[in-house]
């Protein structure tokens, strides 16, 4: 349970980005707290351990949060990291990255459907952000803050940002804090 606590903090692209994964950090902790009193296990006792295997190795029977917060508390029997936060080599991290997945999403209350599988996506690829490429991470971590406020672009919107995106070299994309500087950049290309 140390190596959570151990994890360095990542330097988000934006304030707005850091303030986000926060906030739904705290909501993994929260999900995490209440599978604990479901099932009457102790924090830090080896119960929470054999309950995070079992979360991880059923995900479809969980809200994604559950199967995150999990993920986040167990280490890598393969490589020794978090779960899913090893080297990109390593085919246990990256079977457990594929799995959680298939976790259950529902939309929350008030948002457009499909919400919450847009910010779930996007909130694993900011956190994995080493296993996706300079473009995709501009993609997803620019509209996650936007996500957990309860928009949801459309299809249109969605495809202009990427022809926007596509526009700029992998070190701006690295750079950007906002889409409305990738229009900015974009629009002198
Ligand atoms: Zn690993």
């Amino acid at each position: 349970m140390l190596d959570h606590v151990a994890d360095p903090v990542p330097a988000w692209r934006s304030t707005s980005l850091a303030r986000t994964v926060g906030a739904i950090e705290a909501e993994l902790d929260l999900a995490w707290a209440r599978q604990l009193g479901e099932w009457d296990v102790v924090g830090g006792s080896p119960g929470e351990t054999a309950l995070g295997w079992l979360v991880v190795d059923s995900p479809e029977e969980h809200d994604w949060r559950t199967v995150d917060a999990a993920l986040d508390r167990l280490t890598c029997t393969a490589c020794g990291s978090t779960l899913t936060r090893g080297p990109a080599t390593c085919r246990r991290c990256a079977y457990y990255h594929e799995v959680r997945f298939a976790a259950r999403e529902v939309d929350r209350p008030d948002v457009p459907a499909g919400n919450e599988h847009a910010l779930r996506v996007s909130f694993a690829v900011a956190r994995a952000r080493t296993r996706y490429g300079a473009r995709a991470r501009a993609g997803y971590e620019l509209v996650l803050p936007a996500l957990l406020a309860g928009d949801l672009p459309t299809t249109a919107q969605a495809q202009s940002a990427r022809a926007m995106i596509n526009k700029l070299t992998p070190e701006e994309c690295d750079q950007v804090t906002t889409l409305a500087e990738v229009e900015e950049i974009a629009r002198t290309r």
